[in-house]
């Protein structure tokens, strides 16, 4: 599978003795097609890998084996697996968590039917845990609190392999009602939007911002985190435009981001490469995911790309 991992010949300098698996990455995409690869690849011990669903949906293995899902709507137009006319829920075997910043429909997604499928447990603030349980129908079991949580916490979950932090977001936050009437409220409250920080032992720090609005207190998620990787917004409209992405990508000192959240439907951006640019300039590695490409990380670092 193609991935494109444009980097500067200044940053590749600059950036060679601290990342080194990804100069050997662009060296290796650009002379050689890459190996297509799928998610059942076994990782190694300490591997941690990070899947694109397209848009905000992510699914991430943890070096001991554990599935966490963010934001999984599968069924986004972007996913390969949607464009191909398949099922993309029917690929998923296992998941342990399903991770929610905020309550509209392009990140609940399809969280209801994957946690029946699986069990997975829901992470995310008390008011939308709760609000899906009652009017989605969120298995209650699946959704106690001891997972969710609100901004400002940091949980562990994964019998302790990964916490979780709640990360504030500038953003608004509620579910689409499936059974609106003339006195019943389309959209119900669905807490406040976060993003969250994912610490993951032996594994890599990941930032997955949600749909923020960039905010100058960004700079605390970079002095108490620096993710290895962010995982950032850049669609605009909804979210950040593409170049306030980037500030934001420098704010949490993340030392290498990846786009989300563009190119889905018609209103958001569709080309990251202003966003790209930005990041040129603010020193930071940029990577492109494609819809169903994956990363994988040995311990912090960046071991390959598909
Ligand atoms: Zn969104």
């Amino acid at each position: 599978m193609r991935l494109k991992v444009a980097f500067t010949a200044a940053i590749l300098t600059l950036c060679s003795a601290v990342w080194p698996n990804i100069v050997a990455q662009e060296t290796t995409t650009t002379t050689q097609k890459p190996t297509v690869k799928t998610q059942r690849t076994t990782l190694n011990a300490q591997q941690t890998s990070i899947k694109w669903h397209g848009h905000a949906a992510y699914t991430i293995t943890t070096p001991r084996g554990k599935v966490l899902m963010v934001d999984p709507w599968l069924k986004n137009p972007a996913n390969p697996e949607v464009k191909n006319g398949g099922n993309p829920l029917s690929s998923i075997q296992k998941a342990d968590y399903i991770l929610i910043t905020h309550g509209h429909f392009d990140h609940v997604g399809e969280a209801v039917e994957l946690a029946k499928k699986t069990g997975a447990r829901l992470v995310t603030n008390f008011e939308l845990g709760t609000n899906m349980t009652k009017i989605l129908g969120y298995p209650k079991a699946q959704a106690n609190l001891d997972t969710l949580m609100n901004i400002g916490g940091e949980v562990p979950i994964a019998d302790g392999e990964v916490t979780v932090a709640m990360i504030p977001a500038i953003y608004s936050s509620s579910i689409q009602n499936p059974n609106p009437g003339p006195k019943e409220p389309e959209l119900v409250y669905g807490g406040n939007p976060s993003g969250f920080v994912l610490l993951i032992k032996n594994g890599p720090t990941i930032y997955h911002t949600g749909d923020t609005a960039y905010y100058r207190d960004m700079e605390l998620i970079g002095e108490r985190y620096r993710p290895d990787v962010a995982l950032v917004n850049i669609g605009g409209h909804f979210g950040m435009e593409p170049e306030m992405a980037a500030k934001a990508a420098a704010a949490a000192k993340a030392k290498l981001a990846t786009p989300q959240h563009f190119a889905t439907f018609p209103v958001i951006t569709q080309d990251p490469k202003s966003f790209a640019n930005a990041l040129k300039k603010e020193g930071i590695p940029y990577l492109l995911m494609r819809p169903g490409g994956a990363i994988t990380f040995q311990g912090k670092q960046l071991a390959k790309a598909q």
